[in-house]
């Protein structure tokens, strides 16, 4: 007769690595959204340290950051549905593995930011961390009606629904490891959208990062900024999120879209071994904002000279 206590440890290790199973699966990327930009935005790019232990692990024209907190990782974004593969072997790459992610943030619910977060979030087990409005959005596979962009459709808008998601508060704290991560709300772009900063240090040397979302004031052709009657709308919530953004601790920017950043400049720079690393830019956060104001600004004129009809 063999002796029971080996066996009851073979069975506890067995159900351990049932459980480890379960939180973690094989990355099965939900369908395509093959957008009329999706193939420029979805170009490979190589893994790169933005500051001590924080990655870029995005596509090259959609923004993705991986965060080792020293306890596990936290992602930001996931891009769209057919960018989950790349951003997960952008991961594995940098010797990391999916199920070490521990949290998925997101930036705003537009399928290009959001669209791979359903399938890294299945494939890791990680919990989904989003501001109150994202977390309605990603429930729901969709953006509210009161998104500027909701016009496009609904077909043209859906994302893979992501399921229970971990509403994070404006202007609160996700402590991982020696991580400190803070949302801030920055609606505007759409109502959800959120900005996330977190200091990083490499050796001594501590850095302000920041991964700013969208202040892009883009629309289907029904929505106005500045409401229907051509005065308040979310205009002035706009213009408060862009002076957020602008007064954020920053010395390294991370938008989510990396172009409105110039990271191939940047990386090219960095290449040919310029010091300063040129990703450390303490204005880069204010003229994002500046250029984002102007943007606004020019837009509203618009809308004043062109009423709804
Ligand atoms: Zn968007």
């Amino acid at each position: 007769m063999p002796p029971r206590a080996p066996l009851i440890g073979l069975y506890a290790a067995l159900a351990a690595l049932a459980v480890t199973a379960a939180a973690a699966a094989p990355l099965q990327p939900d369908a395509a959204k093959n957008c009329r930009s999706c193939n420029e935005w979805n170009q490979p790019q190589k893994p790169f340290q933005l500051y001590g232990k924080s990655w870029y692990v995005g596509t090259h024209g959609l923004s993705a950051v991986l965060i080792d907190s020293g306890d596990g990782l936290v992602l930001l974004d996931g891009a769209l549905p057919e960018s989950a593969p790349l951003i997960a072997a952008n991961i594995a790459q940098l010797g990391f593995r999916l199920e070490q992610i521990r949290y998925i943030g997101v930036s705003h619910a537009h399928y290009d930011h959001v669209g791979g977060v359903a399938a890294l979030a299945r494939a890791s087990g990680a919990t989904v961390i989003a501001s109150a409005r994202n977390a309605q959005a990603l429930a729901a596979g969709q953006p509210p009606a009161d998104d500027p962009q909701a016009g496009f459709g609904v077909e043209a808008n859906a994302f893979a629904k992501v399921d229970n998601v971990k509403v994070v508060a404006d202007g609160e704290t996700v402590r991982v490891g020696h991580l400190a991560l803070t949302a801030h709300y920055t609606p505007g772009h759409t109502p959800g959208a959120t900005s996330w900063s977190w200091p990083d240090c490499d050796g001594e040397e501590c850095r302000d990062l920041v991964y700013a979302d969208s202040l892009n004031a883009v629309s289907d052709d029904m929505y106005r900024f500045g409401g229907a009657d051509g005065d308040g709308g979310i205009a002035a919530n706009f213009r408060s999120s862009i002076a957020r953004v602008a007064a954020l601790p920053c010395d390294l920017l991370i938008p989510v879209h990396p172009g409105f950043a110039d990271f191939d400049d940047k990386l090219a720079r960095r290449a040919k071994g310029a010091k300063p690393d040129p990703f450390l830019d303490a204005g880069a956060c204010k003229r994002y904002a500046a250029a984002a104001l102007r943007k606004l600004d020019e837009r509203l004129n618009e809308e004043r000279a062109a009423p709804k009809p």
